[in-house]
């Protein structure tokens, strides 16, 4: 198999995403607004979503094109029953070189130590402000801080690799940005703000809520003054700053200002074994139909195939062209980010 092979844009396939669960234990009114996702919200049923094995073949047969990086993700990741065995299982597949998990880290104390000792990498860590009241209206379920910064220092103790992203919406947490990056350039962790993104169908994007990256930068760099830095890698999403007198960086995830379409390297596993070539899709390719009707890995990598070689998306690139767009977009909750 060619690990090379590119879609229509000249993009190989490096990185799969792989949502664990649908549910979670937070209400982000940016992601899950409780008012949507109630306790009558239909979750995935326990045998819709892929089993390990199911998940391991997969990850097995995307490595062989050209995969080499997995990121867990959800819903929240944690919430999935011996999310360890997973991890350890991924890491003996040949080619898969890095294993990262994206959480809102307030289960992360009791299971840091038993992912790191499985084999996983890095975790990036969600946190929208350090301010309690401003972060118990964010996660919608009146959580605090304390869970999540325990949940940091839980994965620093274990030797996990850390990043705190952080997404920016205007009227929700603006006023965090700059205690957040007063805070963990004390702390040395990286931390990421992410621009507010029209996923889904129920978080009211519009684009006066999306607060800039030229903004945030400008306010940091006003404070506390910045060195813009090169990318570490092809693909990298974020753009990298690191403070004047610190060795401390931070990141810009710029997905509505700045599109990054055409290094775009990723595709995305839904609970329940639907394949998204774009955050952005209103549909997927139905995976877990071939893993259960007897298909060999022949016959899914044919599949797999043709779905990479025929991916032209470049949602981003579209919407910063004024092109008309979708609606019936997948929930971030259902692909995880
Ligand atoms: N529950 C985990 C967490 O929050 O880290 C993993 C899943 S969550 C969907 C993954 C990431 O997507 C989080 O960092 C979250 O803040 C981000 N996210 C969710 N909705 C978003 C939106 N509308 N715009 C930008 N980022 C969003
Ligand atoms: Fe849950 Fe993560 Fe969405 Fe917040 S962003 S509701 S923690 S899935
Ligand atoms: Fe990739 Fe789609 Fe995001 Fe563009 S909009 S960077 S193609 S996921």
């Amino acid at each position: 198999m060619d690990p090379n092979i590119i879609d229509q844009l000249g993009r190989p396939i490096r990185d799969l995403r792989i949502s664990v669960i649908d549910r979670c234990n937070f209400r982000c009114t940016y992601c899950m607004p409780k008012e949507i996702f109630g306790k009558d919200y239909a979750f995935l049923p326990k045998d819709e979503l892929l089993s390990f094995d199911e998940i391991l073949r997969l990850v097995r047969i995307s490595a062989a094109f050209g995969v080499e990086k997995i990121r867990l993700t959800g819903g929240e990741p944690l919430l999935r029953k011996d999310l360890d065995v997973l991890i350890q299982r991924i890491r003996e597949v040949e080619g898969i070189r890095d294993i990262a998990l994206t959480t809102n880290a307030v289960l992360l104390t009791k299971q840091a130590e038993r992912l790191k000792a499985a084999g996983l990498d890095r975790v990036n860590i969600s946190l929208d402000a350090v301010e309690d009241e401003v972060f118990q209206r964010t996660n919608g379920m009146g959580i605090k801080t304390k869970p999540v910064l325990d949940g940091i220092e839980a994965a620093r103790e274990a030797g996990l690799a850390i990043k705190i992203n952080m997404v920016v919406k205007k009227g929700m947490n603006e006023d965090q940005i700059l205690p957040m990056a007063r805070y963990f350039k004390s702390t040395g962790d990286t931390l990421r703000f992410i621009e507010f993104m029209e996923v889904g169908n129920h978080n009211g994007w519009n684009m006066d809520a999306v607060v800039s990256k030229t903004e945030i930068i400008d306010r940091i760099h006003e404070e506390m003054p910045l060195i813009p830095l090169d990318a570490d890698y092809f693909g990298e999403v974020a753009t990298r700053y690191k403070y004047e007198d610190s060795s401390t960086e931070i990141g810009i995830i710029s997905s509505v200002t700045e599109a990054f379409c055409s290094s775009c390297t990723r595709a995305r596993l839904s609970a329940d074994g639907k394949l998204y070539t774009c955050l952005f899709a209103t549909s997927g390719f139905d995976l877990r139909e071939r893993l259960r009707d007897g298909s060999t890995d022949q016959q899914i990598t044919d599949y797999l195939l043709s779905i990479w070689t025929g991916r032209a998306d470049q949602y981003s690139v579209d919407r910063a062209e004024g092109k008309p767009m979708k609606h019936n977009k997948i929930e971030m909750s259902y692909i995880g980010g």
